[in-house]
């Protein structure tokens, strides 16, 4: 590449589904070269195959990168000098450039049946990464006649003439040099009979079209790069440098991480779709540093980054070639992380939609007033229904009265010492943080009970639960009169409790 040429890189998906994952760390990784170096980030919809086509998939897609902030310089609503950015709209273009090989002898037309010609789908292809059986027959007809056939209407593919013996080497710039012997490649379609390109001829030529200096694609890919190796040569274009990213694993580690949701041990539907990471309350902060480091590091140590420090710090040399497993739980951690990094009117700010989405009422001030108490114990936004359920409810939902109960503790005493705090909270002033701490603390030492005894029958009692936000904080922002009712139905409670165990 020249030095005084920019680098310019694509991120190219197809439309067929809701945006992965791993689509998403490929784009990511795109845009960070394209930041670090100063380039420009394409974005380019590789919408040929009509039958696999998801009308949701553009929407979601422009959605997802956004969030991510992902900004295109080049694409889809934005526009720029190698347009349209749409395949879809450059059909004539991959017609004139396949007549092109046909002309100079580099490709050929092919009529076999379809049944003849083997399994065309480029994506199962690359899988196998061998070629799919197609004999041939058609690569030895005279040109002439074949031209005839085709100008009298016959229905005709064009197929790429691989070199029948010797090997073609590629650089891949993360994994090396990659060679393949030529007779396991096959003579693979690029025009289809309907006059729509196939994914290899459309990626070469959009990518030589638009300048693309550098291509950073899925590992699953690397298969079909001897082809595209063949069809710049047969162009007499020069090769972009290509880069294949390591695969993206899941969890166990043991296979390619699937389309498909898989259930947490906690019952949870683990997301694999943007979409579902952003409706889960992943932050976009914290996916953006956790997906940097799946397949990139900076150093052994260093995790937590900044946008600017990743894009600073961001090149190909640190990307490794070993497939990386995603980890939710160390992704949990991250957003923990970040949760904890925002504002309080940041965090209610983002929260606000979750509470929407549970259907209930909540001003946002009142929000605001809880955030602080939850803040330290989320990891996702969609955890906040249930840690701040009981502050919106008239009446909490049933408990077991068992968990009123501290170990070594009785019933009866724990009732005289729910009994006690009632009384205190139902005087102490004023109803606030620092003085009902202060009044439950004396209260404990005056009835000789660890601290952890008295506040235990007092949080299930207005929580419903054992686990919840700090207990002061959350008295005062119940107030006192949920609080006492509360108090008088766990008492209740602990009566029936006392009858049934003597
Ligand atoms: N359209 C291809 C995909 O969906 C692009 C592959 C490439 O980047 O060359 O993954």
């Amino acid at each position: 590449m020249d030095s005084t040429e920019t680098v310019r890189v694509r991120f190219a998906p197809s439309p067929t589904g809701l945006l992965h994952v791993g689509g998403l760390r490929t784009a990511l990784f795109n845009w960070l070269f394209a930041r670090h170096c100063g380039g420009r980030f394409i974005l380019r919809i590789e919408d040929t195959d009509r039958k696999r086509y998801d009308p949701r998939a553009l929407p979601d897609l422009l959605e997802s990168l956004r969030w991510l902030g992902l900004d295109w310089d080049e694409g889809p609503e934005v526009g720029g000098p190698y347009g349209p950015y749409f395949q879809s709209q450059r059909l004539p273009l991959y017609q004139q450039y396949a007549r092109q090989l046909i002309e100079n002898g580099a490709a050929y037309y092919c009529f076999c049946s379809p049944e003849r010609q083997g399994n065309e789908d480029p994506t199962r292809m690359t899988r196998r990464g061998a070629a799919t059986g197609y004999d041939r027959r058609c690569r030895w007809i005279d040109p002439r006649l074949a031209a005839e056939r085709v100008a009298a209407g016959e229905p005709a593919v064009i197929r790429l003439k691989m070199p029948l013996e010797g090997t073609t080497t590629f650089h891949d710039l993360i994994r090396g040099d990659i060679t393949v012997e030529n007779s396991t490649q096959d003579d693979v379609v690029l025009l289809k009979s309907d006059g729509y390109p196939t994914y290899h001829l459309a990626n070469v030529v959009d990518d030589h079209l638009m300048r693309i200096t550098h291509i950073l694609r899925a590992d699953e890919w690397i298969a079909s790069a001897p082809r595209h190796v063949q069809l710049y040569r047969a162009f007499g274009w020069p090769m972009p440098a290509i880069a294949h990213l390591p695969v993206v694993l899941d969890p166990s580690g043991k296979g390619k991480m699937s389309k498909r949701k898989k259930i947490a041990p906690d019952g949870r539907a683990l997301p694999v779709h943007v979409r579902d990471f952003r409706e889960a309350g992943y932050l976009p902060e914290a996916m953006f540093n956790y997906l940097a480091l799946i397949g990139w590091r900076y150093d052994a140590h260093t995790e937590f980054m900044s946008r600017e420090e990743i894009i600073e710090r961001f090149t190909i040399e640190r990307i490794n070639p070993t497939a990386a497993a995603f980890d939710y739980q160390k992704l949990d951690y991250f957003n923990g992380v970040y949760i904890r990094k925002l504002s309080v009117d940041d965090l209610t700010e983002r929260l606000m939609p979750f509470i929407q989405r549970a259907g209930w009422h909540v001003e946002r001030e009142t929000l605001r007033r809880i955030v602080p108490l939850i803040q330290e114990r989320m990891e996702r936004l969609d955890q906040v229904t249930s840690l701040v359920d009981f502050f919106f409810v008239e009446e909490l939902p049933d408990y077991d009265a068992q968990l009123l109960v501290p170990k070594q503790a009785d019933v009866a005493a724990t009732r005289g010492w729910l009994q006690s705090a009632r009384e205190v909270l139902a005087r102490v002033e004023p109803f606030t943080h620092d003085a009902i701490e202060q009044a439950l603390r004396a209260l404990a030492a005056q009835l000789e009970v660890k601290t952890g005894q008295l506040f235990q029958p007092v949080r299930v009692a207005v929580c419903g639960r054992l686990v919840a936000p700090p207990l002061f904080g959350t008295l005062e922002v119940l107030g006192r009169e949920r609080v006492l009712q509360r108090l008088d139905r766990a008492l209740a409670k602990l009566a029936v409790l006392e009858k049934l165990s003597v």
